[in-house]
């Protein structure tokens, strides 16, 4: 059911970072044509706003940043900084409607990152977001490492930020150490002080990536940062899929954003980084709309909605009746009727036993096929030999 907080914005504008965080995935490394049709996918499935690169990466990623922004004038593009003016000249050179100039903000990173006294930090940090401004760009600081830092900080850099221009704050879990309920908390408490945009910025170490977003949103966040199929530094972002889903499934937020072609941006993203999708993945992953237990099976063939939470029809996607070792009899009639055969109830006994018997053996479902031939072995006039 739908529930809304006090702090909860009316909607979540995505900013999709896979073409930033998530290619900085070990081993990912997507071609420029890789690049574009990703950034194109997104946009036709309704997402607006992307961060695209690193300027300082080197002359052929500004290319390709150059190419992405040809090739959607229209997006709202966004690309990641130091505090360096050649990469802050570089992003207004490029075309960028956005920087994100990060910041490391605990003590930790300010000690042992930069090595260097947080009021020369600051110095900097406003000297920088005054260039990018008078450049024309639209500032986010990057709070680096917010999530180990201390609120007063942050503080600072907010007052700092409304100071200098700077009309976003991304608030980072870099390494990945929040939980729902302290998100909600640092989020609404920042939301005191900072009336502007304000973005999450989610890792998924220990598998909350979604449900952080979710909790940040609830607290008052305007943006947050996803990735296609959770991409990223280490276990990775917030997956945009599941960003979107949850939003309109739980609260009944509309992104805006065309589901149904989730599944095909997931495949083309899983092609072209290396990475495959778990058969088990929420919402993208082949097994989680298909049904193989005897008492679900039966209870989804007499009314879907007795399993159904999320509906695969929003994703373009259907359920999926298989035959395994937990198979009741009910399924088994459905699956071969839908084959085109018909079959008796001492027929379904023998069928069963001897599904059980090659799931048990084989590890898997049998196919469409496998089942055809069992039909005929068991079943045919001219019974194939065993
Ligand atoms: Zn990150």
């Amino acid at each position: 059911m739908a529930r809304k907080s006090t702090f909860q914005s009316s909607s979540l504008i995505i900013n999709d970072t896979t073409l930033r965080d998530g290619e900085q995935s070990a081993g990912v490394a997507f071609t420029q044509e890789e690049k574009i049709s990703i950034a194109k996918q997104l946009w036709e499935i309704g997402i607006q706003e992307m961060e695209v690169g690193i300027p300082a990466m080197g002359l052929d990623e500004c290319r390709r940043i150059g190419a992405l922004r040809q090739a959607l004038p229209e997006a709202t593009l966004m690309v990641w900084c130091r505090m360096n003016a050649t990469d802050i000249r570089q992003a207004a050179a490029l075309g960028m409607n956005w920087v994100d100039i990060s910041i490391p903000v605990s003590e930790q990173m300010m000690q042992h990152k930069l090595s260097r006294s947080r009021s020369e930090v600051l110095d900097e940090l406003a000297e920088h977001v005054s260039l990018a401004r008078s450049l024309g760009l639209r500032v986010c600081i990057g709070c680096e490492d917010a999530s180990r830092s201390e609120l007063a900080d942050l503080r600072v850099v907010a007052d700092l930020a409304l100071r200098t221009g700077a009309e976003r704050l991304r608030y980072a879990d870099t390494v990945g150490i929040l939980d729902p309920f302290t998100t909600y908390e640092r989020i609404r408490a920042l939301r005191q002080y900072w009336p502007l945009q304000l973005e999450m910025h989610a890792h998924d170490d220990l598998g909350l990536a979604t449900a952080n977003t979710l909790a940040a949103f609830r607290a008052g966040a305007t943006h947050a940062n996803t990735t296609v199929i959770g991409l990223g530094e280490r276990a990775g972002n917030a997956p945009l899929e599941e960003v979107v889903m949850a939003l309109k499934q739980c609260y009944g937020v509309e992104t805006n954003t065309k589901n149904y072609r989730l599944p095909a941006l997931c495949d083309f993203v899983s092609k072209a980084s290396g990475r495959e999708i778990a058969q088990q993945k929420a919402l993208v992953g082949e097994y989680v709309f298909t049904h193989e237990s005897g008492v679900h099976v039966d209870g989804i063939l007499k009314d879907k909605n007795n399993y159904q939470g999320v509906d695969p029809a929003s994703l373009g996607r259907e359920h999926k009746l298989v035959l395994g070792k937990h198979s009741g009899r009910n399924a088994v009639r459905s699956v071969f009727a839908s084959l085109g055969y018909q079959l008796a109830n001492e027929q379904i006994d023998m069928v069963l036993e001897h599904i059980r018997q090659f799931a048990e053996r084989v590890k898997r479902n049998p196919t469409e096929s496998e089942l055809r031939w069992v039909y005929q072995r068991l079943f045919s006039p001219q019974r194939i030999a065993l």
